[in-house]
């Protein structure tokens, strides 16, 4: 991140039930790293980095004290900090692995931050997701990579093959926005925001027509792998695994330019660190079904939006309990007939379109196929 970063950014802890969004600022108590000088990194050569990039630091929050760490460039902005450091310390170990270790007052920091929160002496420190889940992260990344940034492809399917067919589909729900965005004649600039970012790509694409796009995911590898693919720090990426069966990979390089205008934050959707009325455009994508408080999600995504600004939401028919919340027993309406009806409170609906493909190719033989559902619609209220 950079320092003028923190002009935009608001403390997401809660205190007693109230957000307490004050300002953050660098601890004083705590080094602010630089970019290190050229670094051994096995993907990519080292492009000159920005020198206003902050690799390493503490934040702390003006008005209730609340200190958040920057690792690797990436501000990690969530509250309580404690719990999810124990089940995401695995991704920062490996990230200190590929990039060199953190400072030791920083480790210090996350340690106490966990240890604050053990529920008893001599518990495991560390909350470890299943074996799976820590193989399969990777894999995720690289159908990302793979679906965001559309690498030519290497040798062609059989014709008339499924795998031929799939590969061939230009429809997504990103291209969906990007051409509503287009034919809509909405005003280009402004400050646009994705919840859920994964890799970058969208973000990506949102930066060609918005003053300052921010990306926020929960996942600590995939933000940093969309920073380092958009701002090149710790190190640029310009390969990823190509997978071509469950665990054999192969490396290939593939291009994205450089972005100025966006960045990366780990954070909540539900618990955005930014003020009301921040962003002229939020987009969602495919979270809302998996998000542990969809409805929470929504109205914090409505919250940041301005008065006359844009929703963009993406969804595939997998809420959890949301349904059920609103309809109970399974009588309610279904699932994006739930979200639709949860952004109408806040939002005029524009336009709504149904079974766009969402294809992602998890290996040579393995494809996810998903139909989403998109909405627009635009925040109520004199802009
Ligand atoms: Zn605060």
């Amino acid at each position: 991140m950079r320092l003028d970063t923190l002009r935009d950014i608001a403390c997401p802890a809660d205190r007693e039930g109230r957000p307490c969004r004050a300002g953050l600022v660098p601890d004083g108590s705590h080094p602010v790293l630089r970019p290190r000088a050229p670094a051994p990194c096995a993907s990519a050569p080292r492009a000159p980095a920005d020198g206003d990039e902050i690799l390493e630091a503490l934040l702390a929050c003006t008005g209730c004290g609340t200190r958040y760490p920057v690792l690797l460039g990436v501000p990690v902005l969530v509250e309580p900090l404690g719990p999810y450091l124990r089940t995401h310390y695995y991704q920062m170990e490996e990230a200190q692995q590929a990039h060199g270790e953190f400072d030791a007052r920083t480790r210090r920091f996350l340690t106490e931050r966990m240890l604050d929160t053990m529920e008893r002496p001599h518990g495991d420190l560390f909350k470890r997701p299943g074996i799976t889940h820590v193989d399969r992260d990777p894999q995720y990344i690289s159908a990302g990579i793979e679906f965001h940034y559309r690498p030519p492809p290497t040798e062609a399917y059989p014709p008339g093959s499924v795998a031929a067919h799939l590969t061939g589909i230009p429809d997504s729900p990103q291209g969906e926005a990007m051409a509503y965005l287009a034919r809509s004649g909405r005003p280009a600039g402004g400050r646009a925001l994705e919840v859920g970012c994964h890799v970058g790509g969208f973000v990506h694409d949102l930066a060609r027509r918005s003053s300052f796009v921010y990306g926020v995911d929960l996942c600590f590898r995939t933000a940093l792998v969309a920073r380092q693919i958009a701002k090149g720090v710790p190190c640029p990426k310009g390969t990823y695994s190509a997978y071509e069966v469950s665990d054999v990979s192969v490396e290939r390089p593939f291009r994205a330019d450089t972005r100025r205008n966006a960045d990366f934050l780990v954070a909540s959707g539900a618990r955005l660190p930014f003020g009301d009325g921040f962003f002229s455009t939020v987009a969602c994508f495919h979270v809302s079904e998996v998000a542990d408080d969809g409805l929470a999600l929504l109205d914090d995504m409505a919250r940041v939006l301005q008065p006359g600004g844009l929703q963009v939401l993406a969804s595939i028919d997998g809420f959890r309990d949301f349904a059920r919340m609103q309809g109970g027993n399974g009588a309610g309406p279904s699932p994006h007939g739930a979200l639709k009806d949860r952004l109408q409170r806040t939002c005029r609906l524009l336009e709504e379109k149904d079974n766009i493909p969402w294809i992602r190719r998890n290996s040579r033989r393995s494809f996810m196929v998903h139909m989403s559902h998109c909405l627009w619609g635009e925040k109520r209220g004199a802009p």
